[in-house]
């Protein structure tokens, strides 16, 4: 099945007009879908607690108000906060101070798909979730430019849910690029998917790949150099996307072609794939979700240890004895 795409032309906004919209939470999306909405003519107040996210949204002229205080002004409430406390501020600030005919609108599948917040049936719940970190996300509106933006209806109560998806879009600029029509499950297991069975091994193969180049005996610095320090690595990812994964080998050499060819497929083995099954079913059966959740409400601490043991692998120090390069070459890339 190919996603049907929105370009600008295809997306009215009208359905806007006169609505007032909440944008819960002011961090990397919320600030960025408040100042693009409000950009684009929108009447967007902010819900955050009186702290530093709300003293940044008030720097900006923003009406800033408790949560609770938000939702119930509004009539579309964006859920821009961390997925993993949403449930929790959704029950205390937002659900009671929702209405027949309101819309909640969500960044990501994830809670609704997963069942840890259950709108009532008398609102519209839609997804506007951009494929893009939320300073990308203004940067770009500001050049003109959108960001590669995912939209779907969880539930259409006014019959209008699919048009008030489309015009956020198009209001934060995604249409400009294109808005994919997608939905909930979707957009949460693909998510997962990339994070658990992609970046994952990605990053465990950072660590590795350095550990066993300096056990053998060469030089740290050089070995970082070669893997992705020089900025080689970016120059191809972004190869990858001018030109296609597999087009873009033509710019390597053939003896780098013929090994990458060659040794891939002794790396990524049966058990390997396996593995990508298994992640898959346990993100499909929400058993990864619901270990999120009760490890956080047990403290993570055995998460929080292992984020810090990597701020102290070898691998910083080499980053840090690299900086310079990787500054200057980080600008020119
Ligand atoms: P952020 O981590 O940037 O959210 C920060 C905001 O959330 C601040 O306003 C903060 O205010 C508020 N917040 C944090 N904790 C709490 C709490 N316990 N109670 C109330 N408010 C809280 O979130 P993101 O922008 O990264 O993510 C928002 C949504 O966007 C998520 O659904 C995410 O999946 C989705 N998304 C994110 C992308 C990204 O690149 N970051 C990309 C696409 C989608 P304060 O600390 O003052 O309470």
């Amino acid at each position: 099945m190919v996603a049907r795409i929105f370009h600008e032309e295809d997306v009215d906004t009208s359905i806007l007009s006169g609505k007032r919209i909440a944008v819960i939470g002011f961090g990397n999306q919320g600030s960025s879908h408040a100042l693009n909405l409000r950009d684009g003519g929108m009447d967007v107040v902010v819900g955050n607690i009186d702290d530093e996210y709300a003293k940044r949204a008030n720097e900006q002229g923003f009406s800033v108000r408790p949560i609770r205080d938000a939702a119930r002004y509004a009539d579309i409430i964006c859920m821009l906060i961390p997925d993993e406390v949403q449930p929790r501020v959704y029950k205390q600030s937002v659900e009671n101070e929702l209405s027949p005919g309101k819309a909640l609108m969500f960044a990501s599948g994830f809670n609704v798909h997963f069942g840890f917040i259950k709108p009532p049936r008398f609102v519209d719940v839609v997804m506007e979730a951009p494929r893009m970190i939320g300073v990308g996300v203004r940067e770009l509106f500001l050049k003109g430019l959108g960001c590669a933006t995912l939209v779907a209806v969880h539930h259409d109560y006014t019959g209008n849910a699919r048009k008030i998806a489309l015009a956020i879009a198009k209001a934060i600029g995604a249409t400009r690029l294109g808005a994919f029509e997608s939905t909930f499950e979707e957009e949460a297991i693909l998510d997962l998917f990339s994070e658990q069975a992609f970046w994952s091994a990605f990053y465990e193969l950072f660590k590795y790949w350095l550990e066993i180049a300096t056990a053998s005996g060469y030089d740290e610095l050089v070995a970082a150099l070669e893997l992705y320090c020089s900025g080689e690595m970016v120059e191809e990812t972004k190869a990858i996307l001018e030109t296609g994964v597999f087009r873009q080998m033509r710019f390597h050499s053939t003896t780098s072609q013929y090994g990458t060819i060659t040794r891939g497929k002794r790396l990524v083995t049966g058990e390997v794939k396996r593995n990508i099954r298994k992640i898959l079913r346990e993100i499909e059966t929400g058993r990864f979700a619901e270990e999120w959740m009760r490890t956080q409400r047990t403290g993570a601490r055995a998460f929080h240890e292992a984020r810090e043991n990597l701020l102290k692998h070898r691998i910083n120090m080499v980053e840090d004895q690299l900086a310079d390069v990787r500054r200057q070459v980080s600008k020119v890339l």
